[in-house]
């Protein structure tokens, strides 16, 4: 996209992108026939700053910005959406979290140890009963001697099982609206009653690791609670207003990503004669595509900027991330139909591309949600 990134943004895309596609791009299809999480990978994103993005250097990381972590995002998801899932969720919802919220001593605890991929972070927020009306979660935290018991099953849990902590919202108060009496608790895996109990299987994103999660009399110290008593909705609902630029960015990267393949497919295959290029039917397809993809970018690295300048971003993340993850899947859906039949066999990773682009309008609220999100700014506006 023609965008006047900064010269260390440009750098960081580069550097990014090589990346990608030296350590990912021979791997993905078989990771994902394999639907596993490929732990072999963990120290090379490590290496390369990945898992400490926006984690400051004193504690391990990288100390980049918004834009930088959107943009590390992408260039990852345009070749694979499962390893640009797990870097999103890990900086921005669970790392995310212990930065935003975390005192002093969680922050030293925590954050190296996420930067460095010794502990990848899980966020545990979706209940089975519970994922757009959130506010409704079951999972419960009882006072405990000088800690807490916790109680609950959680769901989707990115980075369920491999993580080595895990940001859990539990219910503290069931005596006020539902929304004021939630807290956040880190867990640590290998806690007693605390297990991944199911790996769940999907439809795309298949290389990244799903979990049910369950918490059977778990208790934490006081010192594990994260933020204040009943508070963490609001907390939550910030992490989210973030993690959706990731998202978008991700779809960003999927979208983009499938575009090339079709933009490559297109010259070299021949029907009728010429290149199928020249038809008007498969222009016109590539055509809406990159003006679609292009206004995505432009909305998701708007809403990175407004967040790096420390300014509200809500409203413009929920629509970087409604407009970009539906303007991906039509994307790679085109991208998928420009291929023709080799665009529905697995050798080709277009439909890879597609089956990960759907989650996006899933993930971290669904277009629905984000609608909602952004119907509430225009009523009150
Ligand atoms: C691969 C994957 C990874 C995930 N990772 C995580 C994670 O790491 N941590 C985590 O906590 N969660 C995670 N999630 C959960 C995800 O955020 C939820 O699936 C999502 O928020 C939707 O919740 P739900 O699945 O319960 O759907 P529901 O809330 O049951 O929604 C079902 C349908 O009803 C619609 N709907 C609901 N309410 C309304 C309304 N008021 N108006 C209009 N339509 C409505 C929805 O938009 C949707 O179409 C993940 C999910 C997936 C699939």
């Amino acid at each position: 996209m023609d965008f006047d990134f900064a010269e260390h943004h440009q750098l960081l895309r580069q550097s990014v992108r090589e990346f990608a596609r030296a350590e990912i791009a021979p791997h993905a299809q078989r990771w994902d026939r394999e639907e596993r999480f490929p732990k072999e990978l963990v120290s090379k994103l490590a290496a390369m700053g990945l898992l400490g993005i926006r984690i400051p250097e004193e504690y391990g990381g990288s100390g980049l910005d918004t834009t930088a972590y959107a943009i590390c995002v992408e260039e990852l998801a345009r070749i694979d959406g499962s390893m640009a899932l797990t870097i999103a969720s890990h900086n921005g919802l669970g790392t995310g979290h212990v930065l935003a919220f975390g005192t002093e001593e969680q922050r030293r605890r925590y954050l190296p140890k996420a930067a460095s991929g010794e502990w990848l972070a899980a966020w545990a927020l979706t209940e089975p009963g519970s994922g757009s009306d959130s506010a409704a979660l079951r999972t419960t935290a009882r006072r405990d001697g000088q800690g807490w018991l916790l109680n609950g099953t959680k769901t989707f849990i990115t980075q369920g099982s491999v993580g080595g902590f895990c940001v859990v919202l539990a219910r503290t108060n069931p005596d006020v609206p539902k929304q004021r009496g939630i807290s956040a608790f880190i867990v640590d895996h290998g806690t007693s009653g605390f297990s991944a109990s199911k790996h769940l299987l999907k439809l795309g994103c298949r290389s990244s690791d799903t979990a049910e999660l369950t918490l059977e009399n778990v208790h934490v110290a006081d010192s594990q609670r994260l933020g204040e008593v009943d508070r963490a909705f609001m907390d939550t609902m910030r992490i989210l207003d973030r993690g959706r630029i990731s998202i978008a960015a991700m779809a960003l990267g999927l979208g983009y990503g499938a575009l090339d393949m079709a933009v490559r497919y297109a010259k070299e295959r021949k029907a009728f004669g010429k290149p199928i290029a020249d038809f008007q039917a498969i222009q016109w397809m590539l055509a809406d595509a990159k003006a679609e993809l292009d206004a995505s970018a432009l909305l998701t690295y708007r809403a990175a900027w407004l967040a790096d300048q420390g300014r509200p971003h809500s409203e413009q993340a929920a629509k970087a991330k409604l407009f970009t993850s539906e303007a991906a899947t039509r994307a790679c859906n085109s991208a998928l139909q420009v291929h023709g039949g080799y665009g529905y066999v697995r050798e080709f990773d277009v439909e890879r591309h597609l089956r990960d682009a759907k989650l996006c309008e899933i993930g971290e609220g669904t277009s629905e949600v984000q609608r909602m999100v952004i119907a509430k700014h225009v009523l009150t506006g």
